[in-house]
Order: C-alpha cells, then sequence, then structure tokens
C-alpha cells in the first residue's frame, strides 16, 4: 500500500524557511515569509490580543463546548459588520449569511464548495483567477473540481496593473463566470486598481452578471485603516455586485495559527439567505462539524467592545505604519543615495506586506545565493522582514544584482 504514492514536490515558500533557518550567515534576511515581524525581527503578539486573552482566561462562563456548526453568532455577526461596514444594505435587510471558517483558506475552501455544488453553472465549472495570485488559490478551486483560469492582471512592464487586460477579460469570458478579487493588498504583487478603476471593473462585473468571489486576508493591514481597506468590497455591495467574501484574521490581529476566519454570501433576498445558510450549514457540518472556539471569542470580544476595538485599531496601524515606513525608507536609499538603475516607483506605489520588486528570476536567485537575503524567485519580498537594522544591506544588495 502507498507504493504508487507519488512524492509531492515541497512548498516553495516552506522550502525557502527551511534554507534560511540552516544558513549559519549573520546578515541573512528572510524575505519569503507571509508574516508580520516587528524591527527586530520577531513574531508580534497584539497587545489588544494579549489583553483579550487575559480576560478570557478569567472569564468563568467559558467552557470547551462545541460551538454552533456555523460558529460563534457575535463573531460572526461582527466580523460581518467589519467588512461590510455598517450603513451595508444587505446587511440591513439580512441578506448576508456568516460562517466561521478555519481562517481564510477554510473560507477560501468553504466558498468554492458551495460555488460547486450550488452555482448553477451552465457549462464548465471555471474561476478566473489573477495572474498571478496567491499559490493555494489554484488548488482549493481544483479541490472541489473547479478549474482555474486565469485573467491578465499584473504588468511586468510597468509592474503594476494591467488594467486594459483585466478588463477584456471581464468582458469577453461568458456571461456569470466567478471572478476571484484581491479585496486589498493583492498577493502576491502588492499591486491593487484605483478607486476609479474598480468602478470600472464593477461595471464590466454587472454588465456580464458575472459573481465576484472576493478573498480579504489584509483588511486594516494594508493601509493601517480598517474601512479604507475595505472599500471595494463595500462598493462592489453598494452596486448590488452579486459577490461572497472570504474574511481572514491571521494577518490584521495576527492570529495565524489560531485560525479565526469567516465566509460571508450575500445573497438578494433574506429568504434566499435562509436556503444558503442551510446548505452551508451541511458543508460545513461534513468539513469541520463545528469551528474552533479560542481565537473567535478572542475576535469576538475585540469587535464587540468599543475600547479593545479602538486598541486593535492602533495595534494595526502600528504593523501597517512600519511597513508603509520600511518602503518608503527603500525607496529613498534606492533613488536617492544609490542611484539604482530603474525606476523604483513602485516600491511606494504597491500596498501591504508584499512587493513584487521587478526583479528577474536570475537576479532574486543571486540575492539568496550571494547575499544570502532570501526571496521566492518571482522576485517577491515580504517587506514585514524589512526592518532599521538590515534595510541599508538588503537595499546595497539590491543594488548590486540589479547593476549586475
Ligand atoms: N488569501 C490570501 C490572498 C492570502 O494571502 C492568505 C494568507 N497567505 C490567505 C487567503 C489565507 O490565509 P489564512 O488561511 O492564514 O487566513
Amino acid at each position: 500500500t502507498w507504493n504508487q504514492v507519488p512524492l509531492a514536490p515541497p512548498d516553495s515558500i516552506f522550502k525557502l524557511t527551511a534554507a534560511f533557518k540552516a544558513d549559519t550567515y549573520p546578515q541573512k534576511i528572510n524575505l519569503g515569509v507571509g508574516a508580520y515581524r516587528d524591527n527586530d525581527s520577531k513574531p508580534w503578539i497584539l497587545p489588544v490580543v494579549k489583553k483579550a486573552t487575559e480576560i478570557l482566561l478569567h472569564d468563568p462562563a467559558l467552557d470547551h463546548e462545541y460551538l454552533p456548526i456555523t460558529g460563534l453568532p457575535d463573531f460572526t455577526s461582527a466580523a460581518a459588520k467589519l467588512i461590510l461596514g455598517p450603513d451595508s444594505n444587505a446587511l440591513k435587510t439580512n441578506r448576508v449569511t456568516s460562517v466561521q471558517t478555519i481562517s481564510g483558506t477554510g473560507a477560501n475552501h468553504l466558498g468554492a464548495l458551495f460555488l460547486s455544488r450550488f452555482y448553477g453553472w451552465n457549462g464548465e465549472k471555471r474561476i478566473y483567477l489573477s495572474d498571478p495570485t496567491w499559490a493555494n488559490h489554484h488548488a482549493i478551486f481544483k479541490n472541489v473540481g473547479i478549474d482555474p483560469v486565469s485573467y491578465p492582471y499584473y504588468d511586468p512592464k510597468t509592474v503594476g496593473l494591467d488594467f486594459n487586460g483585466f478588463i477584456s477579460a471581464l468582458q469577453s469570458a461568458p456571461t456569470r463566470s466567478v471572478f476571484l478579487l484581491h479585496a486589498c493588498a493583492h498577493n502576491p504583487t502588492g499591486v491593487d486598481p484605483t478607486t476609479e478603476q474598480w468602478d470600472k471593473i464593477a461595471e464590466a462585473i454587472l454588465e456580464k452578471g458575472h459573481y465576484a468571489f472576493f478573498d480579504c486576508a489584509y483588511q486594516g493591514f494594508a493601509s493601517g485603516d480598517l474601512d479604507r481597506d475595505a472599500s471595494a468590497v463595500r462598493y462592489f455591495e453598494q452596486k448590488g455586485v452579486p459577490m461572497l467574501i472570504c474574511q481572514s484574521f491571521a494577518k490584521n490581529a495576527g492570529l495565524y495559527g489560531e485560525r479565526v476566519g469567516a465566509l460571508h454570501v450575500i445573497a438578494p433576498a433574506k429568504e434566499t439567505s435562509d436556503r444558503v445558510k442551510s446548505q452551508l450549514s451541511v458543508l460545513q457540518r461534513s468539513e469541520i462539524s463545528n469551528p474552533p472556539s479560542h481565537g473567535a471569542r478572542l475576535v469576538s470580544l475585540i469587535l464587540n467592545d468599543a475600547g479593545l476595538f479602538e486598541e486593535w485599531k492602533r495595534d494595526i496601524a502600528t504593523m501597517a505604519h512600519r511597513i508603509i515606513a520600511m518602503r518608503k525608507e527603500l525607496f529613498t536609499i534606492l533613488t536617492e543615495e544609490l542611484k539604482t538603475p530603474g525606476n523604483w516607483d513602485h516600491i511606494v506605489n504597491q500596498i501591504g506586506m508584499f512587493s513584487y520588486t521587478g526583479l528577474n528570476t536570475d537576479q532574486s536567485k543571486a540575492l539568496v545565493e550571494k547575499a544570502h537575503i532570501y526571496l521566492t524567485n518571482n522576485g517577491r519580498i515580504s517587506m514585514a522582514g524589512l526592518n532599521t537594522h538590515n534595510l541599508r544591506y538588503f537595499a546595497e544588495s539590491l543594488d548590486k544584482v540589479v547593476r549586475g
């Protein structure tokens, strides 16, 4: 038994992390990891999360019973309000079904499974994914029998958005196609559409009757402002675009390992929403039965307490602004001090944890091999890996590989 099982290739990010750990060079830098680090390269437990943990620890009413199948109600309702906003028409008219999931990955999976079963496909089951996208998107949709196809997104010539390519893909896809959209801080490029471009994207989606599958893994973490990072999702909801949202609290609450997330499906009417909820419950039951309680309790406490919520916003701003400061400083060193050849505007124009530097495969490999700076071959760096201690070494090494 199992002799016929082929060996799967290792995940490239985990492979990179292992190589980084094994490296004994003192100035080594890990820019592969998709998790926040403080200015000393350490994981950061948000002070508000520490406080909420203390409160839970001393709550005599808590036990280890199962949560409801669709999750902790105080968590899911507050999470829906957080992404859709207090003025959401869908929320006011009870058209949102919210289910607690195993972080953002679980939300993507449950959303994909639900679509696979119930979307009412006219023909082949297909999901349009941005080129490139978070690599896991491909696997998640394939797992439930939905074929991933790519739409143009990143333009290497401008290190920016291929807006015309994107719009043409929306216009030429068969009616009622499903498009996955990154709500903010596109992973891996860091390239987001502008407000005006989102407007045009929504228009094209409505014209063709497409469905928006929003993946929101970085609300607040991108700009430092929860509302600003939710603006595309809220705008689409206002416009009446048919949609669902996958929400993760891994990054913005630093709760990576706790697996806190939610799936929100918006229906055209409350009655439809009730049916959607019944089917999502059936699917969830067979997948995980009941979602985990600890992380959801933490986030629920933070979202439902005005004082803790304000504190959370400050913690989010701390993370986002440190990253934004690194972008600015990197840009300044490259353009003003080192006068590195090429245009580096994208370093400050891109948003969120990741940045496509524009480095090619050879240059990316050279950084790993010659400078002990670990990044993926596509030239993507995690800005969270940069800090005031290693920024200059990184900038100088980057400058060297660009000059060849
Ligand atoms: N979607 C995107 C685009 C992501 O970048 C991530 C995190 N890497 C996720 C979803 C989900 O992460 P998690 O399951 O840890 O919430």
